[in-house]
Parts: C-alpha cells; structure tokens; sequence
C-alpha cells in the first residue's frame, strides 16, 4: 500500500489473510463468524481465528455464527487516538467485550457516554461499522 492509498483509506485497515478471511468476509456480510472446535471432548468456541484450536490442537474447526450480544467486561475513553483516522471521533469508549459465545473482542462503543460513566456489565449488542474502501468492522452499542 502507498502513501496515496493509505491517505484515502483514511484508517488503518485490517490483514486479511487466508486464515482470517471468513471473518472478514463475515463482517462485511453482518455476521460475526466464529470457530468452533470440533474435537467432541473439547467443543470451545475460538476467537481470533486460527488454523487449529488454542485449546487441545485440534485441526478440525467449523465456522458458526455468534448471535452479536455480549458484556462490557473492561473500557477505557480514548482522548487521544493512535492513528489521525479516529480523530473526528474522539473522545470514544473503547472496551473489552465478551460474547455470549465465551470468547473476547476489542472494539469502539460508538454512542457510549465518554465521560467516565462505569459501563462494566454493561449488555452491548455488535454493529457493522464502515471502516474503509469495501471494510466494515465490528463495534457494539449499548443495549
Ligand atoms: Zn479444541
């Protein structure tokens, strides 16, 4: 990428790469896709996305669909961003969440009160934010 491509891209974008692609793909369809492991005495449910589980080394995974509701478990206001991308959106919460399905995202809580208010245990439902050229990604709103 170039300097001229990443000026219009305006954040920096995600790798996407032959590991992560259904999830990509996913987003930009507004499906959170998930793996699962398929080894019956293990089952775990996997995020990020791997090429065997994190768990007991299973190479069988399957994708499956995360309902999109989760938890604030942890959450930090950003004043100042790490990339001129986010700027016309500061000040922004920024939180972990965990999924109903066990495992656990980062991601922007675009409309969540910026000043400090305590958001832990907070129910967020998943949105599909445009992040760049034919990129979504993935942020919560509150519930
Ligand atoms: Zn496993």
């Amino acid at each position: 990428m170039n300097m001229a491509e990443h000026h219009i891209a305006g954040k920096p974008q995600p790798r996407v790469n032959e590991v992560n692609e259904p999830f990509w793909t996913g987003v930009n369809e507004g499906r959170i896709r998930l793996q699962r492991c398929l080894n019956e005495s293990c089952g775990r449910v996997i995020f990020y996305p791997r090429v065997c589980c994190p768990f007991c080394h299973a190479p069988d995974l399957k994708w499956v669909d995360a309902a999109g509701g989760g938890r604030v478990l942890s959450h930090t206001t950003i004043h100042r961003a790490h990339h001129d991308g986010f700027n016309e959106e500061l000040p922004y919460v920024f939180a972990a969440v965990e999924l109903d399905e066990g495992v656990i995202f980062y991601a922007q809580l675009p409309g969540a009160p910026a000043d400090g208010t305590s958001l832990l245990g907070r129910r967020v439902k998943a949105e599909f934010s445009e992040h760049g050229p034919d990129r979504k990604i993935v942020v919560f709103r509150l519930a």
